[in-house]
């Protein structure tokens, strides 16, 4: 438990600084979801991207229940089915990824291009980084046929400690 709660102490004590750099990091995300979406002939409404905006700020993925409380304050209630159905919109035009393991969403750092991806999480803090990288996805899948197996579907989620909580257990 002390684990986690010095990982948090140390991400509140982050620079200021970062704040202008997080804010640059959400607009260039969300520049890229607007012509992801004009160049595909989507319609990127309001709360779908209310939605994008609360997973794209988040350096971790983001639950459905957290994006439901996050809207309340701009959109009041939302029906669950409502955040359900926009997630699934978004996952499935490529604008966020689901984390199967937490079961929640996360911004895809590479948006329109077609990838696989490895995701690094950190226990501690839960930060979670985007590897895209399709020669090893490719070598996972060809290895299923040997064992007369069809893949459909494939994730890979890496769990550990991200550098700054590395740095803050040390
Ligand atoms: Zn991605
Ligand atoms: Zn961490």
């Amino acid at each position: 438990m002390a684990r986690s709660s010095d990982a948090q102490n140390t991400h509140a004590a982050a620079p200021v600084k970062q704040a202008a750099r997080v804010a640059q990091k959400l607009a260039h995300k969300l520049a890229c979801a607007d012509a992801l979406a004009a160049g595909r002939g989507l319609a990127l409404t309001t709360l779908r991207r209310q939605v994008y905006t609360l997973i794209a700020q988040s350096e971790r993925p983001v639950g459905a229940y957290e994006l439901l409380a996050a809207l309340e304050p701009q959109r009041g209630r939302v029906p669950p089915t409502t955040v359900y159905r926009v997630l699934d919109f978004l996952v499935e035009h490529g604008f966020v990824h689901r984390i199967e393991s937490k079961n929640a969403f996360f911004a895809c750092c590479q948006m329109g291009e077609p990838h696989q991806s490895q995701f690094l999480m950190c226990d501690a803090c839960g930060e979670t980084v985007e590897i895209p990288g399709d020669a090893l996805a490719a070598q996972l899948s060809k290895s299923a046929p040997a064992h007369g197996f069809e893949v459909h579907h494939q994730v890979v989620e890496l769990s550990g400690l991200c550098a700054a909580c590395k740095r803050a257990h040390a």
